[in-house]
Formats: C-alpha cells, structure tokens, sequence
C-alpha cells in the first residue's frame, strides 16, 4: 500500500490504479465498520484508494476535532492487511491552504437533524468529498449507512452537480448488543457503554410498531422513546423519507415512500449516539391482515 500526503501526489497514483476504482473516506480510528467499507470496496472494485483525514470544517467550533481519536500508525496496518491499493492522508494545510475560500451548501436536506444540531456539518462533510472525489477521480465512493443523512446529503451533491462518482451504501457494523460501532464509542465511560444498546433497541421498537401496521409517527416515536432511559437523553427520534430526510406523519400514505428510515440520536454524558434502521412499509393490504390478525 502507498501511503502519500499531497493532493497532486494522490491524484497522480489514483489515476494509474486499475478501474474500476473505488474511493473510500474516513477520519481514522478504524473498526470493524470502516473495514466493512474497504471489503465491500474491494469485492465490487478493481482497486481501492482509503483517505485518513480528521476534516476540521465539519467540526462546530465546540466540538471535539483537538480530541478526536487519532491511530494513524494502527490505521495503516489495518489497512494495508485490508488490500487497500492507496492511501491518502493529507494535513489540514494541504487540504485547506491558505485563500481556501469555496464551500458546497448542500440545502434543506443539511438543517434539519444532525445539521440543526451541528450547524455548518454538512457543508464540511459536502465540501470535503467533492475535493476528494476529485482527488480520486474514482468510479464509486463507499459510504455506511450508519451516517444515514450524511449518504443522502451525498447522493444529492452527485445529483446535482453530476459528479461522476456513485455513492455506494455499506450496512451499519454493529457489536453483539447492537450498539452501531462508533470511533466516538470509545468516549463512552463502563456505565454509559452498558446503556448505549438502548438507542438501538428504541429503533427496533420503531421499526416493530412500523412493522405491526402502525402509521401514527406519534406512536411509532412513543413506542421508541420508551427505550429512552436511564442515563440515554434524546436528541431525536423520528421516522423520515431517506432520501430527503423530511419527517413523515403518516407512515404507507399512498404517495409516501415504500421504504422509511427510524432515525435517533441520543446523549451519554457528553456524548452523543446516532444511528438508523431502514424500514421496509407494509402495504395497506398487509396492514389491514395484521389489524385483523391482532383484533
Ligand atoms: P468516519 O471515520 O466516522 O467519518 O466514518 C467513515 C465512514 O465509515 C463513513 O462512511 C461512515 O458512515 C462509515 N462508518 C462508520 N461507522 C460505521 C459502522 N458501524 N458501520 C458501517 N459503516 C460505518
């Protein structure tokens, strides 16, 4: 594996690599979900480049980018032992030299959720790909479905500047009890680890009412908030159109989407989880079969 730092240096070597071409980006502190990305990159595609960069815009001017994990020398190995081909990773000052002035404002879809409660995230995490993705020039970028509105943040920056780069969705890596694995897991102290797995089992309760024929969001969020306890505090939980992340109030309304995301956040301490499960909607027919199967 080469591992190089410059932009020019990585596009240079990204161009030589076999096609097609698959781009893989993270902040480092790799486990067990970044690994799953460089798999699934590597089964689908002839070579694989992974960028290691901790993307200081993406960080609110409170939050932890000093205290974020870094492991760059463990990264490498893991890696490496992975099949990736390249590696990029830049510093902050080759990224963002000075007189870095353009932003991408990826719209609506970035207030809402994890952008209402990190206000400028997603412009970072837009800005920060598109530059990438035109270091890479690669065919497809792997992303996990754990970060939910950040793929659909994605998917609309290619739509609408029609980058040539697909955005592929890998499914959330999660430890035994469910808790999806994190890089900011390891912030979690003993007791707050050991009630972390409520945010996911508040999701499957989501996904379970959906599932039993519920179209209420009121109740389908009350059957979660029920999982909500204990040192968990809510930051959100809600039911939404994944692809645009607008709330949806009525869950298998004729004109909705087949298929609906259960998102939800949730502080320990300081830190705070997210995560997701995507939610196959029973058709009408179905529904009225389970009223009459539990009635
Ligand atoms: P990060 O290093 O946290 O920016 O994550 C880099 C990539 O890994 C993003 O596309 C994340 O969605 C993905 N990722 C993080 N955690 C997981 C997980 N538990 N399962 C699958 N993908 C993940």
């Amino acid at each position: 594996m080469q591992t190089l730092r410059t932009a020019a240096e990585a596009a240079q070597a990204a161009r030589r690599l076999a096609r097609p071409l698959a781009l893989v980006p993270t902040m480092g502190a790799l486990h067990a979900g970044h690994l799953a990305l460089v798999e699934a990159a590597r089964r689908d595609c002839a070579a694989v480049m992974a960028t290691i960069f901790v993307n200081p815009l993406q960080f609110g001017p409170t939050e932890d980018f000093s205290r974020y994990p870094r492991a760059f020398a463990e990264d490498t190995r893991q890696l490496e032992a992975a099949g990736v081909d390249l590696l990029f990773a830049p510093s902050v000052e080759e990224m963002y030299p000075p007189g870095f002035d353009t932003n991408i404002d990826p719209g609506a879809i970035a207030t809402r959720y994890e952008g209402a409660l990190r206000p400028g995230h997603f412009r970072g995490v837009a800005t920060v790909c598109a530059k990438l993705f035109a270091i890479a020039g690669a065919e497809c970028a792997y992303f996990g479905a754990k970060d939910a509105q950040q793929v659909a943040v994605l998917r609309q920056m290619v739509r609408d500047l029609a980058l040539p780069t697909d955005i592929v969705v890998v499914p959330t890596v999660r430890d035994s009890d469910g808790l999806a694995l994190s890089s900011r897991n390891a912030y979690l102290h003993p007791a707050e680890r050991a009630a972390a797995p409520g945010l996911y089992r508040a999701l499957q309760a989501m996904s379970d009412a959906v599932m039993r024929g519920e179209t209420n969001r009121d109740r389908i969020v009350a059957a979660g908030r029920a999982h909500i306890a204990g040192p968990l505090r809510e930051a959100y939980l809600d039911v939404v159109d994944p692809s645009t992340f607008e709330p949806l109030a009525n869950i298998g309304s004729r004109s909705g989407p087949d298929v609906v995301t259960a998102i939800g956040s949730a502080w320990l301490g300081e830190t705070r989880l997210i995560d997701n499960l995507a939610l196959n909607v029973p058709a009408a027919a179905e529904r009225a079969d389970l009223h009459a199967s539990v009635t």
